[in-house]
């Protein structure tokens, strides 16, 4: 079995930084006042890590961390709200046909390996119709750390088909190349989010790619091993 361990935001979709805003809003809200968001770089990032982030210096409240669950829960209050606001999101070229066209196969399973909050997650991919594609995930829920996501999602893995199965890491990052290493995944990494093809083939990807190919010569990559 091939388990493709999809990334969400930059990967997937993008929300027209729908996140961000429900983020700074719920950061403004709880901290009284307006913040910087141009300091808050997101992408690779986990919800629990930019929450910590956001307080030490957008807030400039050093290592206030019992903040942080207010912070998370106000931030998936107001998710719903932006995602249908920000109206120039969408779903990546080839996702959805890539989806579609591997869902039936047998030798294939949708999962997600994600930085979101399982919450948000749900909602960003029921929002742009696609959550329905994606049999289990491993979220950052209590998890700061992606490569502690990704030991989640391997664990997933091997209890639902066994320690032969095989792992591929999709996402749009460096972070998401590092995590998916660190758990013996072969890492797919894709120009469409928070970096450059020349910086994701700087870290060494088992495939780079500008955007995800069309699903026949995705799958048959996969398939040759
Ligand atoms: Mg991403």
């Amino acid at each position: 079995m091939k388990v493709l361990l999809w990334d969400i935001d930059g990967t997937l979709l993008n929300t027209d930084r729908a996140g961000v805003c429900a983020w700074m809003e719920a950061a403004e809200e709880i901290h009284g006042g307006p913040l910087d968001a141009s300091r808050l770089t997101l992408a690779g990032m986990t919800d629990p890590l930019i929450a910590e982030i956001t307080i030490d210096d957008l807030m400039e409240r050093p290592g206030e961390y019992e903040i942080a669950p207010r912070l998370l829960a106000r931030y998936l209050e107001l998710l719903p709200d932006w995602l249908p606001r920000r109206g120039n999101g969408f779903v990546h070229r080839n996702v959805l046909d890539t989806l579609e066209a591997l869902a039936p196969a047998t030798d294939f399973e949708h999962a997600l390996l994600t930085g979101n909050l399982e919450d948000g997650a749900r909602q960003k991919l029921a929002h742009y119709g696609i959550l329905d594609f994606f049999d289990w995930g491993a979220f950052a829920d209590g998890l700061p750390l992606r490569r502690d996501i990704a030991r989640r999602a391997r664990s997933e893995a091997e209890s639902r088909h066994g320690e032969n199965v095989e792992l591929y890491v999709i996402g749009d990052t460096p972070r998401d190349i590092d995590c998916g290493k660190a758990v013996g995944a072969r890492t797919i990494a894709v120009a469409t989010g928070g970096a450059t093809f020349d910086e994701l083939v700087e870290h060494d990807p088992w495939w780079a790619l500008d955007h995800l190919p069309a699903a026949a010569e995705f799958a048959a990559r996969l398939r040759e091993g």
